[in-house]
């Protein structure tokens, strides 16, 4: 059991903690330095000043220009934003290609634009969490406008090879937008090496506040904002800016650059000792996406044979935080989409919880962790093995 009053966090794909550098950085602007950016004083300019910087960090995280960094309220407006702006652009192509395990950010936007009418071809992925890159080359069709494919899932952390994708719709001459809401921050990104016109990223899976995010609009893109009143953001998102969500934003930018290696290395062995010890004393216990292309820290795995829920509910009793592989649905669990797009049976997805490391996770930690699992495991297949 944890002590009393603390958690073992591993569920970071979720939401991070806010890091104390970061929120120091955004106390003047809750505080003292209140003005609106767009106000035509120095009280003003100062805080523009300071949303410049955060633009500037987010543009060296990115490997960018600063200009090409367009603030959002996080990844599902940014999503939404990169989708609808393609569509505009292009208002003789109706239709999308997609794959089968991105974020409902995507599929119901998807699924939105489908009742209105117009097409969507979603791409299927492999056991392993794969795609086929040649069903997505065909899926591009004459009226395609849009092809967006995540950058690494959230729930199996399977990396897409993002540079060959964004190669084929430049040759396709199609728009390409990745969701990288759960890359940045977790590996390393250059959008001078690949050509992507839109990238969606959110604030609170990077140790900065919820509720902020950005998207990158790649410079020669044409783009039509989603939100539209005010000139803010260069007339590509209306609003007053949420400066001291976004200078937050900026310095998690910072500290990922500087911190990514390291951090990688550190929390890729703790994700990697965690698997290999529950593996070697457990039976039945299956990773789920393809181990040698995955983000470093997350692990998704199947408990052969018991319900990942009563798993998740008595880890939570013990101070453990992790997300089940399936979503609770108007009171019915229903197995994750992600893992069901495998090709996995339902009780396969039923089985499946995700941990997902992160920055403050401790070797001392998992120690605790792989005490209470292996026997939580056990204990819940006696139980299902005695008679009744
Ligand atoms: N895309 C992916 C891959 C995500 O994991 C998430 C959040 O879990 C989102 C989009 C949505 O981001 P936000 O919570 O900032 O709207």
């Amino acid at each position: 059991m944890v002590a009393e009053n603390q958690i073992i966090y591993l569920d970071n794909n979720s939401s991070t903690r806010v890091d104390p550098a970061v929120l120091e950085e955004m106390m003047p602007y809750l505080t003292t330095d209140y003005g609106n950016p767009s106000g035509s004083h120095r009280f003003g300019a100062r805080v523009k000043e300071a949303t410049n910087l955060a633009r500037e960090r987010m543009a060296a995280l990115l490997g960018c220009q600063p200009n090409e960094i367009v603030f959002t309220s996080g990844g599902t407006e940014s999503d939404n934003t990169a989708l609808h702006s393609a569509l505009q652009m292009s208002p003789e192509r109706r239709h999308i290609v997609t794959t089968s395990v991105e974020h409902n950010a995507v599929l119901n936007y998807c699924e939105a634009f489908v009742r209105r009418g117009c097409a969507v071809t979603i791409v299927d992925v492999d056991e392993q969490g794969h795609l086929d890159l040649g069903a997505l080359e065909r899926a591009i069709r004459s009226d395609t406008a849009v092809v967006s494919v995540m950058w690494a899932n959230n729930e199996t952390g399977v990396i897409f090879p993002l540079a060959e994708i964004a190669d084929l719709c430049r040759l396709k001459g199609v728009f390409f937008h990745t969701d990288a809401v759960q890359a940045v921050g977790k590996m390393p990104i250059d959008l001078s090496e690949v050509p992507v016109h839109f990238l969606s990223l959110s604030g609170h899976k990077l140790h900065a506040a919820k509720g902020v995010g950005a998207l990158y609009v790649n410079r020669k893109a044409r783009f039509q904002p989603l939100l539209v009143g005010g000139p803010q953001e260069g007339g590509r998102r209306a609003g007053t800016d949420n400066v001291p969500s976004i200078v937050g934003l900026g310095k998690a930018a910072e500290l990922s650059l500087s911190t990514l290696e390291e951090e990688n290395t550190r929390v890729r062995a703790l994700r990697d000792r965690f698997e290999s010890t529950l593996l070697a004393e457990l039976d039945e216990v299956l990773v789920n996406g393809d181990p040698g292309a995955r983000l470093p820290n997350t692990s998704n795995l199947a408990f052969t044979g018991v319900d990942a829920q009563a798993i998740l509910l008595k880890l939570d009793q013990e101070g453990v935080c992790c997300s089940l592989g399936s979503s609770c649905t108007t009171g019915a669990v229903q197995p994750s989409h992600v893992l069901r797009a495998m090709h996995f049976t339902n009780e396969r997805a039923r089985s499946s919880l995700r941990f997902s490391f992160g920055r403050y996770n401790t070797e001392a930690e998992l120690d605790e962790v792989l005490a209470i699992l292996p026997r939580i495991v056990r204990q819940l297949r006696q139980l299902s093995a005695a008679p009744a």
